[in-house]
This record gives C-alpha cells, structure tokens and sequence, in this order.
C-alpha cells in the first residue's frame, strides 16, 4: 500500500475550536456547506510551523481576503499535489520559493481577516479533489492530521472501552507506565481520554497514587497516563472547546451567585477551559447576570461571571495611561518569559497599557508583574512591569537622555526579517544611514559591529516608518562621540 500524505500538527496545542463541515448555516453566504477547513486553537502570538514538508507558494495579505495574513505551501506527493494554507497570521518567517521541512516555524498566530478571536485556521487542498458543496480541491484536513503519530505498528493495543476520562492537569502521555517512559505527547487540561482494555480496572484506578491508565487520545495516540491527574466527568462539567480570558482579576465562586464561596481567584492572563456544551457557552460570554462553569489550569474547578470575561484573542480596552520601557524590551505573547517574543519596544515607544488603570499603576517598576500593553505599531502583548515607567517618570528623568548605541551602514545593505540571510527582507538601507541597535546588551552588540558573519537587530532612525530589522554586522560601523544627527536630540552612548 503507498504511503499516505501526512500532516503534522501546525501548533504546539491539540485542541480543536472548529471542525471541517461545522456551522453551514453560517457558510452558507460563502457558498460553502461549511467550515472549510480546520480551526486549531491558538493563542495570538503562538508558533505556527508548516504541516509537512513542501515549497511555499504565497505569502500575503491580499486586501479583504477573509484569510486575512496567509502562508500558502504546495506539496509534492507521490504524483499528487496538495496544497496547505495557514490563516489569520500576525507574522510570517517564509518567503515565495522557499522550500520548508515539517515542523518549521513559518509565523505567528493572530486574529487577521475574517476571524473572531486568535486561532489557525488551516485549509487543505488536493488538486483535482472535490467535495460536494466546497470550493474545487479543498478536502477535510482532519484524517491527514490524525496519522501524524501513528501508534507504533508492532505495538499490539486492547480494545477502546465506552468509558471516557479528563485530565486534571497539564498530563504527559507516556509509551510506558511509568515516568521514565518515552513522552509520546503533552495533553492539555480537560482533555478526553479514550480508555483501552477493562474500564472498570481503570475506574478503580482513577484518583490513585502511582496507577496508570492505558489510554488513547482523540487524535488516535496512545500511551499511558497517570491515574491520579485524570478524572471522569459527569453532564455538564464535560469541557467544552472554548477558552476564555478574564477581563480583570476575577472570583472563581463555588455556585452561580455573588453569594457563593469564593474558591479561588484568576488573573487576566489565565486561560480559563469552559466546561460544559460548545454552543451553549459561548452564547453566554459578555452576558450580565449569566455564569460559567470553568476549570484553571491548576484543575480548580468553579463559576466565573460571563460578563467579566472574553474569548481567546480578544483584548482589554486601553485604560488611557501611557508608559515607556526603561531599556530594550521584550514584548511577549503572554505574561511569561517562556512565551514567544512578538517585538521589541525602545525607551522612546509609547505603550498604551490595557485593562485596568488601578491594577496597571500598582504593578508599574514591581518584579515578576506584567503589563498588557498594545505598541504604537498596533502590536498587542505582555512587557515586564519592572522595566516600565509612567510618562510622568519619564519626563522627570530626561526621554532624551536614553542609552543608545547608533552605529551606521558602510555601504547600502538590506534589514531581514530574523538574523538569516534567507529571511524576508524588511527594508533597504542606503549607505551611511543612521541605525539604532535594538539590543537589549548594548556592550555586547558593540563588540559585534563590524565583524563579520553577525547579526544585529536594528531601527532606520531617518523617515517615518522607522522599520526594524536584522543587518550582517560586516556592513556596520560604530558612530563614535554623541551626535546630533537629522534634528534629534543629542542622545548618550550607552555606558553601562
Ligand atoms: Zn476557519
């Protein structure tokens, strides 16, 4: 038998928000008989990599299209053509022509287009395929993803049981049971296990210190978890495929009242799983005097006001206070420094702080606090709240006076989109233009001007648009004294 075409998961997530053929009530104005194509959760600013290996053929945002930014890869398979599209991009790392292999990171995850909420939405095409009620070529992604980890062949499994468990926590699915297993797979909280062989020797497993569970997952892998992090569910506690964020720092409550025992409290930046029916849920997000049965990703589980809280991707109001970074300044995709960085802010960008005034102001200059800001360039995401300081501070301090390290192009070169000579190309820079050196260690960043075979990450100082990019360190030099250069004011090198 050939081999079939396969694709490997587009996201670091498993989950699901909507399936091929879904909603064609809704996909009837677009002439479709539904969803047509997969939506796979997926935070703004999360990595998105190309499915399998293959040529990428367009990369854009075409005015109005409902894909809003796009990645578009042909693949080549045994005599047959399939084609992938990755939607509603914040950012892509590929260009036309490129050749990608499975698993490469080619963008960032947003909301752009026709989109409610950051997710991916993935579109699979197989030239000279058609099904009924869907544009030519476009198939069902779904049975192509599920053998994208197959269970072993010689691996021989029982039977799936009716009965199905949760997991309580973030979960590895192991080969083996027990920890030194080989990790087959990380399993989100909430998610449905099929269980294999005798459900009732796994129900007396369940809860208990050191007992596994074989199980299978539903994207068909198997493995073995533990017994003491997964539960069964009952009615209403199932969950659902909805996430949801709270607007400010909420109440989780034992019941649906303001009466209700508060069991704990979420912060703005917890990704909340609803439990119970998609459909149901959903219509009650944003609603006053509606609540929602949610679990934490600690496995608390209890009701939050729907009113307080919104979907995925979906971001807080500007609260009308305006800070500035202290240095160079990592903007993160979510309020951890695990999480991707979606751009970095000078001391002189204005951060529109979002959500709530008295909050934001009590963590300004504190560790391990964040900040929900939205750069001058519309970018949304989380700085460090230590490394931030109100306007007032600022003028107080001197926004002049910013430590800088302004060096200059030996000969026009270009600005890339990553430090890879492959990469898009940002911008052109004439010879001797004046650049920034975006680093947050400038001493470090000196020492490579100049030599050959770096990168530096850099702003063109001159124009309006200012566009930031990578440039080979060869075609660099350092401009040394403090300068007064196109009318701005007089900056100071770096000293520390
Ligand atoms: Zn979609």
């Amino acid at each position: 038998m050939a081999e079939k075409f396969k694709l490997y998961w587009p996201i670091d997530s498993r989950r699901v928000n909507q399936f091929f053929g879904e909603n064609p009530e809704l996909y009837k104005q677009f002439g479709l008989a539904g969803h047509e194509g997969l939506d796979l959760w997926a935070p703004n600013g999360a990595n998105i990599y190309a499915a399998a290996e293959g040529e990428v053929y367009t990369v854009g945002h075409p005015p109005n299209h409902p894909y809003g930014l796009a990645v578009r890869i042909k693949h080549d398979f045994n005599g047959q053509v399939y084609r992938t599209v990755y939607a509603h991009l914040q950012e892509t790392y590929v260009q036309i022509g490129q050749k990608v292999r499975a698993g490469e990171l080619i963008g960032l995850a947003d909301n752009t287009g026709n989109s409610f909420g950051a997710h991916l939405h993935l579109t699979l095409v197989l030239d000279g395929a058609q099904t009924p009620g869907y544009t030519a070529g476009i198939v069902d992604p779904w049975p192509y993803l599920q053998t994208a980890a197959p269970v072993p062949p010689d691996e021989s499994l029982p039977p799936a049981s009716d009965l199905v468990i949760y997991t309580t926590v973030e979960l590895k699915l192991r080969a083996q049971p027990n920890t030194a297993a080989d990790i087959r797979g990380v399993l989100g909280v909430g998610e449905p296990l099929t269980v294999l062989g005798d459900a009732n020797v796994a129900r007396a497993k369940i809860g208990q210190d050191g007992e596994w569970i074989q199980v299978k997952t539903s994207s068909h892998l198997a493995g073995f978890v533990a017994a003491w992090f997964v539960e069964i569910l009952e009615g209403e506690a199932k969950p659902s495929d909805l996430v949801v964020y709270p607007s400010m720092k909420l109440n989780i409550r034992a019941g649906r009242s303001l009466e209700a025992a508060i069991l704990g409290m979420a912060s703005e930046l917890e990704a909340l799983v609803v439990l119970g029916d998609t459909a149901t849920m959903r219509a009650k997000i944003g609603q006053p005097n509606e609540w929602l049965h949610i679990q934490t990703s600690q496995g608390l589980k209890g009701f939050v006001a729907a009113e307080m809280v919104h979907l995925t991707g979906e971001i807080a109001a500007s609260c009308g206070l305006v800070v500035y970074s202290t240095d160079v300044l990592n903007v993160r995709a979510r309020a951890t420094t695990d999480a991707n960085v979606l751009t970095r802010v000078m001391p002189t960008d204005p951060l529109q702080v979002l959500g709530d005034l008295t909050q934001a102001r009590e963590r300004i200059g504190k560790p391990n606090e964040w900040l929900n800001i939205k750069t001058a360039s519309g970018q949304t995401g989380y700085v460090a709240a230590e490394f931030v300081q109100t306007s007032e501070q600022v003028a107080f301090c001197g926004v002049g006076e910013v430590p800088t390290l302004s060096v200059y192009a030996t000969k026009a070169t270009i600005l890339h989109a990553q430090a890879a000579r492959r990469s898009p190309q940002v911008a052109k820079v004439k010879k001797q233009a004046e650049l920034d050196v975006l680093d947050p260690d400038l001493e470090v960043a000196r020492t490579k001007v100049g030599q050959v075979g770096e990168w530096l990450l850099v702003r063109v100082v001159a124009g309006k648009a200012h566009p930031r990019g990578w440039v080979r360190t060869e075609n660099l030099s350092l401009i040394v004294n403090n300068t007064t250069t196109n009318g701005r004011i007089k900056r100071i090198e770096n000293k520390k």
